[in-house]
């Protein structure tokens, strides 16, 4: 997409104009410049993974454009960056009807298949051995989008494969998706091209995690965040989402001269078949059709794609990659194998379902059956209800699940779930165990229905469903449940981390009355809890040891801990910045902590209720008389530097600590992280591995590097 002297070229531009933008003296002149400029650092973070400026100079660059286009409106274009972002609610998304239709791709799940499906392609074309391009099945939201002269505008959803919904407004927010590309050099006019809306691994987790943290259900996999974030009515939401797209096949293009092709679609091509002059060579092949896409500047499958002769390789490269799966950024289910000549695809044409030139070669499934056999109703911290289905033990994916969540009531009606059901279980990479739906066909009538308890199964009290809420709820803050699921909480991973503590100790402490609140943990019996049997000396002055320890924790890491309601570990970290003390919270108006980054009334609500009960100020009171790390400037655990203005980025593996330690030994210090190599950074420390940024940060002389023994050295100097 860009050559080592344009990526030059642009740099020298962004240097230039950031300089400019500092004192707003950019011209208009200068606007399309400064849109080139902005387009080239979105695909180098986008589409490359690799940029080249900080999130704040990329944000200095946008509000100068922004500014820009505010004052000259009419010098605004339809695929400026700025453009992306939509305001308001969209009313509905209107069905649209495919250019060409969408087909479903054949599936395969053994060796066998695919060598009848090759025996029947080299048959019908004649052929002793095909070419093919093997890529991966990515496992998101299928998309279709249509450029006309150069601008994107259309992009639907497949919807039944011969309509879907026109959610241009939503695709529009995925930044890897160019507002506009030069076909026009490929002679192409009007081009349909085909992709899958996916969201990563790491982006799925820190949804969930938010969604947990305002005690909703946590969405199953990452395949249905994608397809429910193309649905969503408020584009801005979208745009929160870091939805990526790759984009994989062209299903229809017209040349300039109006000729339409339609590559692979066998009785759907046109009978005149004309090359018009300029048009590229790319298009004869998918894997040049790829690498057009690519060089257009969209994410297309160009370094993941492979092309082999004959099927057995094929088969090889399949074997071996389903073992890598895991350790690909987003979740794919499988590759996808296609003829690679179109000339080809065109002799193969398609069955009335799939097309005969493509075939998708399915992973080992990571869902099982298994029998419901009991349902449990858990009380958690808040006091919220949550169903437990019991099933028969089943392997799933390497791990054997016996039971799994069912989130709430509505849940359970939806799936329409009965205790003796047959239900399918999905588990996805780490994606907690979830039903996908019960074997409805299976059933002889002796299943039963799922009834909800009217009283709390701890406590007895009677449970509460507010309006707004899914769950049903025990709202007696006494209750025994609630009380050690906090306790639980207080001392998990994530939180203080008390490690050798444990859910089944916490239990246990509390039913023999050692253990009743969460200051209790820092006056336990230990006496007598190694005269218990199964206690030895040893493991109970480990315990000893982990509880003092946990005193040192981080005071984000604290506020996480204390279990408020809708404060998950993200905002404990914006929290922990806005305070030099914790009870600094004590003073704060809601007004206050409304002006917080990402802190909405719901959040900030429920932090000032916290901190203004009576209860819950005697338990701070105590956890700061038992010595516990309250302060936010600097924390005597770790020694040393003062870190005040500097700033870190890590790159590469490291080998002695967790990139995330490593992050909050700096943050602790009073540095700050970096999320790419500039002249802003003063320090890079590398691991394993390193990559383009280490390469990167050669070239700037002020960029301190540092291994990771040299960088433990520097923070305890
Ligand atoms: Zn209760």
């Amino acid at each position: 997409m860009y050559s080592p002297a344009l990526t030059k070229e642009l740099q020298k531009a962004t240097s230039d104009l950031l300089k400019k933008s500092e004192k707003k003296l950019v011209a208009d002149s200068e606007l399309e410049s400064l849109r080139d400029v902005l387009r080239f650092h979105e695909y180098r973070y986008y589409v490359l993974s690799d940029p080249l400026v900080s999130d704040f100079e990329y944000d200095m660059l946008y509000k100068e454009l922004e500014r820009l286009e505010a004052e000259f409106p009419n010098l605004r274009t339809a695929d400026s960056p700025t453009q992306r972002v939509a305001r308001g609610l969209t009313k509905d998304f209107p069905t649209v009807q495919h250019l060409v239709p969408m087909l479903s791709l054949e599936n395969s799940y053994n060796a066998g298949d695919l060598l009848d499906w090759d025996r029947k392609a080299r048959e019908l074309t004649g052929l002793k051995e095909l070419e093919y391009c093997v890529e991966p099945k990515f496992d998101g939201a299928s998309i279709s989008l249509i450029y006309d002269h150069d601008m994107l505008i259309r992009g639907a959803t497949r919807g039944d494969g011969i309509e879907g919904d026109d959610v241009t407004v939503n695709i529009r927010q995925i930044r890897s998706v160019p507002l506009s590309a030069r076909f026009s050099r490929y002679g192409i006019q009007q081009i349909e091209i085909r992709g899958e809306v996916l969201m990563n691994k790491s982006s799925f987790k820190k949804y969930n995690e938010q969604l947990i943290a305002q005690s909703l259900p946590p969405l199953a996999n990452p395949r249905n965040a994608a397809s429910g974030s193309l649905r969503i009515k408020d584009p801005a939401e979208v745009g929160r989402r870091n939805l990526e797209a790759f984009l994989y096949h062209v299903s229809y293009y017209t040349s300039v001269a109006g000729v339409k092709e339609v590559p692979g679609q066998g009785s759907l091509k046109p009978t005149v078949k004309k090359k018009s002059p300029g048009q590229d060579e790319l298009l004869n092949t998918h894997s040049g059709s790829l690498q057009m896409l690519w060089d257009l500047g969209f994410r297309s499958p160009q370094k993941e794609k492979k092309l082999f002769r004959g099927i057995q390789a094929v088969m090889d490269y399949c074997a071996v990659f389903e073992n890598q799966r895991d350790e690909l950024p987003y979740e794919i289910d499988g590759l996808v194998i296609k003829v690679n000549e179109f000339a080809l695809q065109d002799r193969l044409g398609m069955t009335t379902h799939h097309p005969r030139w493509a075939i998708a070669f399915k992973f080992k499934a990571r869902q099982a059956t298994s029998k419901l056999t009991k349902v449990e109703f858990q009380v958690g911290r808040t006091g919220s209800i949550t169903p437990v289905a019991k099933i028969d033990p089943v392997l799933i994916g390497g791990v054997t699940v016996t039971s799994v969540s069912l989130f709430n009531e509505d849940v359970v009606n939806e799936k329409d779930l009965k205790i003796g059901d047959t239900v399918l279980v999905e588990r996805a990479g780490d994606v907690i165990p979830y039903i996908v739906k019960p074997l409805s066909e299976l059933r002889n009538g002796s299943e039963k229905k799922i009834i909800f308890p009217t009283h709390c199964p701890a406590c007895g009290d009677k449970l509460i469903r507010s309006e707004e809420e899914a769950a049903w709820r025990c709202v007696n803050i006494n209750c025994p449940a609630q009380v050690v699921e906090r306790i639980i909480h207080f001392a998990s991973k994530d939180a203080m981390d008390i490690r050798s503590l444990g859910d089944a100790n916490v239990r246990k402490f509390y039913g023999l009355g050692y253990l009743k609140d969460i200051p209790g943990l820092y006056r336990l019996p230990y006496e007598q809890i190694s005269a218990l049997e199964g206690y030895g000396d040893k493991s109970v002055t480990n315990l000893q040891a982990a509880i003092t320890k946990s005193k040192e924790q981080p005071v984000h890491r604290l506020i996480f801990a204390l279990g408020i309601r809708y404060v998950g570990e993200t905002t404990s970290k914006t929290l922990a910045h806005a305070i030099k003390d914790l009870n600094d919270f004590r003073k704060f108006s809601l007004e206050e902590l409304l002006n917080l980054e990402d802190v909405g009334p719901k959040v900030a609500g429920s932090i000032y209720q916290f901190f203004r009960n009576e209860d819950n100020l005697r338990m701070l009171d105590s956890l700061k008389s038992y010595g516990l790390n309250f302060n936010n400037a600097g924390d005597a655990s770790v020694h040393g530097s003062d870190l005040e203005g500097q700033t870190f980025l890590f790159t590469g593996t490291l080998a002695k600590l967790k990139r995330s330690e490593a992050e909050e030994m700096v943050e602790k210090n009073g540095g700050s992280i970096l999320s790419g190599v500039s002249s802003k950074l003063n320090f890079l420390v590398v691991g394993e591995d390193a990559g383009s940024k280490l390469e990167k940060a050669k070239k700037i002389p002020t960029v301190r590097i540092l291994t990771e023994d040299q960088f433990l050295q520097f923070i305890n100097d």
